[in-house]
Order: C-alpha cells, then sequence, then structure tokens
C-alpha cells in the first residue's frame, strides 16, 4: 500500500526542488501518494492567509508531511509560515543531523553530529512587546526599574514539560540510533531560572538512561568554541531554541553549509520532513539551486516510514555524486561559474541513474 504524504512545494526556488525531490523518492520504489498542498505568500490574496486550513488538516491527516521552503514576506503582517506550521501542529522537535560527505567541501572530515533543538518555546515563543507599550511598562515596573524605560520587551518562556520532552526525545534518538552521548547546552550560569530548568530536566531525564547513554552540561558560548575545536568530541546536542537555532547553523557550517543540510520537525506522532535553507529568492525558475538538503530530508523521511533500505539506497547515490563532483549544482563546484555545473534537476536525474546502476549492479553480478 502507497504512504499518504503532503508535499508542500513552496515558493521561490522551493517548487523547483520539491519537484526534484519528488522523482528521486519515486525513482526509489517506495510508493508515495504525494498529496500537494499549497502555502506561501502566492496563496496568501486567494485564502486571506499564507497557511490556508487545508495545510494543516492534510499534515494532521497523513502524520508525515515534506515541506519545500516558504519565504517570509517582510512588513505585510502575515508571521512566517514555517514557526506557524510548528505551532500550530505542536512540531517540538527540529532534528538536524550534520553529517560530512566526501567531495563536499569543508574544513573538516568526519563530522557526524545531530543537533536536537527545542521548537516551541524560548524567546521564539512571539511574546514581545515594543517600547511604551503598556505590558513593557508592567514588566519594567514589576523589575524594580531595573529594566531602562526605554526598552522592548522580549519573554523567555522554558517549561518543564517542554525541556523534558525535547530531552526524552533526544536520548531516544540517541538509544535507536546507536550514539553514545547527549550533551545538553544552555546558559544556566546567568539564566539561572529558565536555563536552570532545562538542565534540571535534562539531568532528571538523563537518570533514566544511566549506564545507556553518556550525559554532559555545556554553555553555549564554550560549545560554539569547542565544536570549532573539537567537534569530534560531539554526539547528540540538545538545546533550547535560540542556542539551536544558532548551533544548527554552525554545524551545517562544519559539514559544508545551507545546500547539504537536511532537517526534519517532528511532534507526537506527526513529522515534517525540510531544509534548513530558505526560499533563494533570486534563483527562482532558474533551475540553478542545490536540491541535495531537500533530498537529504526525503532521506530521513524515509527512515521515518521505516523505509531504511530505500534511505540507504538514496543517500548512497547522493554521497556518489558528491564524491564524484560531476553532476553538481554550481554552490559545490570549486568556483561559483564553473561552466560545467549542473541545474537542480539534472543532479535528481543523475542521482536517479546512480540509484538505477546501483539496482542493476548485482543482477548483472548473479547472470555472469
Ligand atoms: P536562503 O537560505 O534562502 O539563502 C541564503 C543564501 O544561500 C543565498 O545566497 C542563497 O542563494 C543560498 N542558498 C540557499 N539555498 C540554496 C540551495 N539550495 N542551493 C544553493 N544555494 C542556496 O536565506 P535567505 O535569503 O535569508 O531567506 C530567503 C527567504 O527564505 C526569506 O523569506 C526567509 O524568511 C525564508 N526562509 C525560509 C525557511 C524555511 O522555509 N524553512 C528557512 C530559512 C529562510
Amino acid at each position: 500500500m502507497a504512504y499518504r504524504v503532503t508535499l508542500i512545494p513552496g515558493d521561490g526556488t522551493g517548487p523547483e526542488i520539491m519537484k526534484t525531490v519528488r522523482e528521486v523518492v519515486d525513482a526509489t520504489g517506495v510508493k508515495i501518494d504525494w498529496e500537494i498542498q499549497e502555502a506561501g505568500a502566492d496563496v496568501a490574496e486567494k485564502y486571506g492567509t499564507p497557511l490556508p486550513p487545508a495545510v494543516l488538516e492534510s499534515v494532521r491527516r497523513n502524520k508525515v508531511a515534506i515541506k519545500g521552503p516558504i519565504t517570509t514576506p517582510i512588513g505585510t503582517g502575515f508571521r512566517s509560515v514555517n514557526v506557524a506550521l510548528r505551532k500550530e501542529l505542536d512540531l517540538y522537535v527540529c532534528l538536524r543531523p550534520c553529517k560530512s560527505y566526501k567531495g563536499v567541501r569543508s574544513k573538516y572530515q568526519d563530522i557526524d553530529l545531530v543537533v536536537v533543538r527545542e521548537n516551541t518555546e524560548d524567546l521564539y515563543a512571539g511574546i514581545e512587546w515594543p517600547v511604551g507599550a503598556p505590558e513593557s511598562k508592567e514588566v519594567i515596573r514589576l523589575s524594580q526599574n531595573r529594566i531602562r524605560e526605554d526598552s522592548a520587551i522580549s519573554i523567555k518562556p522554558i517549561s518543564r514539560t517542554g525541556s523534558r520532552r525535547i530531552v526524552k526525545f533526544a536520548f531516544d534518538y540517541a538509544v535507536k540510533n546507536g550514539r553514545r552521548k547527549v550533551t545538553a547546552v544552555t546558559k544556566a550560569n546567568i539564566m539561572k531560572c529558565t536555563d536552570g530548568l532545562f538542565f534540571d530536566a535534562a539531568r532528571e531525564v538523563a537518570k533514566s538512561y544511566e549506564g545507556k547513554i553518556e550525559y554532559e552540561e555545556r554553555l553555549i558560548d564554550n560549545m560554539c568554541m569547542q565544536l570549532v575545536q573539537k567537534p569530534e568530541l560531539y554526539d547528540v546536542i540538545v538545546l533550547p531554541n535560540l542556542y539551536g537555532d544558532i548551533l544548527s547553523d554552525l554545524c551545517a557550517g562544519l559539514v559544508g553549509g545551507l545546500g547539504v543540510a537536511p532537517g526534519a520537525n517532528y511532534g507526537d506522532g506527526l513529522a515534517v520532513f525540510e531544509a534548513i535553507h530558505g526560499s533563494a529568492p533570486k534563483y527562482t525558475g532558474q533551475n540553478k539551486v542545490n536540491p541535495s538538503a531537500c533530498l537529504l530530508s526525503a532521506m530521513m523521511m524515509l527512515e521515518y516510514l521505516g523505509e531504511t533500505a530505500a534511505a540507504r539506497r538514496m543517500e548512497q547515490a547522493i554521497a556518489e555524486i558528491f564524491a564524484e563532483g560531476r553532476s553538481v549544482t554550481y554552490d559545490m563546484k570549486p568556483h561559483r561559474d564553473d561552466p560545467t555545473a549542473v541545474g537542480t534537476s539534472q543532479m535528481g536525474q543523475a542521482i536517479i541513474a546512480g540509484m538505477n546502476r546501483a539496482a542493476a549492479a548485482p543482477a548483472a553480478g548473479k547472470k555472469a
């Protein structure tokens, strides 16, 4: 039976990337019944919102979705579809594996880190007030005037529930994926209440994994330096929202940048797969950008669906294309204006050809 998956093409370069993603996933032989749902600035006029209710209903119904990047228009009053989707569906985990592939230019080799970022709380909760708002004045009064009068205020909520469930996800992920260690990261020496609570919750959760998974703590500033100096010391890293956002870009940088950094958002029984990068609007319609990050996100989706063999076949074909360095987009060439760079769809076709060759090889071997 086919899996039913919601596919949100997104906007900017999203639709051309997601067309390639669909072709490559279909070529693995896994039967997927794609339910296309439009979201983003292009549909906002028609539906009065960039995130029509049908999109949310589709994800809730199918439980699995894959999404192209979506532009957040500046100054329209529409909030980010990406943030709204995570909030509406309570996708509290943002999982970002950062793995080195041969042929991807980077200062480091053999990196294999996983960043687990809390996705719903912290300074991203969207609770903030401008200078002079009654709420800002009230917080300033409560602070006994330790806050300057001309301050804008953002609130940083960190809950025991939110912290426990993200740390538990990190440990369960470590167990399931044969990882050895979970590192919790905050700035608890300064934010004793909020970040202190995150560490308290993490220690409590860690107790149930004693003897199975190692647990340690780091402060975010020190962690940034350590990751640049000795990334091999780390394995699974779990963080509150803001530190997680920043650190996952740092880790993407360790393995070659946004073009190859996949991601997944998980809630209870729901999963939405998407790359870290945005809609790269200046390249829209040019068949130019790298589909790899979205393809690797699709590979994570196949793993989530239990199609591990298909996921490995796809990863192997992608890795071979990277290592060969021929049928890759401009950003993976030594020089960005390299005339041998191929387009988004050609890179996808080369990956499909690689999977087909691999599938044919054992059969040919048997005949011989
Ligand atoms: P971006 O990721 O779109 O682009 C940053 C840089 O990386 C640009 O130079 C771009 O050309 C390049 N780039 C991005 N993806 C690439 C790819 N696949 N292949 C090759 N090069 C690539 O970030 P931005 O310009 O800050 O954001 C553009 C829009 O995307 C904004 O509206 C932003 O809000 C939105 N955005 C969406 C998501 C999402 O949908 N999850 C994530 C980030 C940004």
